[in-house]
C-alpha cells in the first residue's frame, strides 16, 4: 500500500485490511472483487492484484516466503526497490531500499541529478560504512523516514539536519531542483461517452482500449476526435490525474434505453460493485442530469 502512497492515507485501508484478511492464508482464499472493492479509492488498483496472486503463490508453495533477492523478484509486483526492503525488514539483510525519499537524501548529499547516481553501486561501495552497526532493517527504514520527514521534498529542515555539514546541497548557494524525471508525462485528452437509462443506471464495460484502466468498469472512452459528436450531449470538461498520467476528459452523454455490446447497466447510486475512481467521479457528474 504504501508505494506511491502516504502512512496517512494508506493507514485506514491497512486497518480495514489487516481485520479482513489478518493471515497470508486468508487472503490468499480472498476474491479478487472483495480485494478490490477494499482497495477501492487506494488507487493504483495494479498492487492489490499482485498482492493477491502473491499471497496464492506463497500458499501454493507451502507458505515459503523467499528468502533471497531472485525469488523475491520472481513474485508479481515485487521490483528492485520492494525486494530489498523485504530482505532488510523481514531478515535484517544488509539491504537499502532506495525509495523516492531515499534517492533524494543521497542525491542531495552528492549535489547529483538523481538519474546520474548509480545507487545499486553506491550501496555496494558505501556498505562497511551503512552496515556497520548490525542493525539492518533499522537503517533500511531509518533512511526512508529520515526523506519522508527531514529531507523533504519540499523545504528539506535542513537546520536541524544531523548530516548538514556534509551535505553539498546545504552548501551550495543554488539549492536547484535535482529531481530529474518530471512526475506527470503529458497531459491526454479523451472523449468519454456515456448511455444513461430512465432508472438512472449507466453502461459499463470491463473491455475497454483504455490501456491504464484496462478490466475496469468504464463508460465509452476514447482519445478526443474533432468529429462532430452527433446525438450527445456535451456535459462538461475536467482534469483528472491516475498515477503519474494526466489526463482532460470531455464528458458528452445520451438517454438511451438500448446498451451497446459488451455493456452492462450498472447504477449510479449505492453500486456494490468495485469502480475506481475515474468511473466514481463520472457517476458524480451524472448523477443529477
Ligand atoms: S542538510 Fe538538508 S538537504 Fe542535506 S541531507 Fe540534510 S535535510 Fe537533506
Amino acid at each position: 500500500m504504501l508505494q506511491q502512497t502516504q502512512v496517512k492515507t494508506a493507514l485506514p485501508y491497512f486497518n480495514k485490511f489487516v481485520k479482513k484478511y489478518p493471515t497470508l492464508k486468508s487472503l490468499s482464499k480472498a476474491k479478487e472483487k472483495d480485494i478490490m472493492k477494499l482497495w477501492e479509492g487506494l488507487g493504483y488498483y495494479r498492487r492489490a492484484k499482485n498482492l493477491l496472486a502473491t499471497t496464492k503463490i506463497i500458499s501454493k508453495s507451502k507458505n515459503n516466503i523467499p528468502k533471497n533477492y531472485e525469488d523475491f523478484k520472481k513474485l508479481p509486483g515485487i521490483g528492485d526497490y520492494t525486494a530489498n526492503a523485504l530482505l532488510a525488514f523481514i531478515y535484517d539483510k544488509p539491504r537499502l531500499a532506495f525509495d523516492g525519499n531515499v534517492k533524494r537524501i543521497f542525491s542531495r548529499l552528492l549535489y547529483k541529478k538523481e538519474d546520474t547516481i548509480n545507487f545499486k553501486k553506491l550501496a555496494e561501495k558505501n556498505k562497511d560504512n551503512f552496515f556497520k552497526f548490525k542493525r539492518n532493517s533499522d537503517l533500511a527504514e531509518a533512511f526512508i523516514e529520515f526523506g519522508a520527514l527531514i529531507c523533504k521534498s519540499k523545504n528539506p529542515e535542513c537546520l536541524r539536519c544531523p548530516l548538514k555539514n556534509n551535505c553539498k546541497y546545504f552548501k551550495s548557494s543554488k539549492q536547484i531542483n535535482l529531481k530529474s524525471i518530471n512526475k506527470f508525462n503529458k497531459e491526454k485528452d479523451y472523449d468519454i461517452f456515456c448511455h444513461i437509462n430512465k432508472k438512472k443506471q449507466i453502461a459499463l464495460t470491463k473491455s475497454n482500449q483504455i490501456g491504464f484502466l484496462k478490466t475496469f468498469f468504464l463508460p465509452v472512452v476514447k482519445e478526443k476526435s474533432k468529429k462532430k459528436k452527433q446525438d450527445w450531449n456535451y456535459l462538461e470538461s475536467y482534469k483528472h490525474s491516475i498515477s503519474n498520467k494526466r489526463l482532460k476528459l470531455n464528458l458528452y452523454y445520451k438517454f438511451s434505453n438500448q446498451i451497446p455490446r459488451n455493456f452492462q447497466w450498472q447504477p449510479l447510486k449505492n453500486n456494490k460493485e468495485f469502480i475506481p475512481s475515474f468511473t466514481k467521479k463520472i457517476f458524480y457528474k451524472l448523477r443529477n442530469l
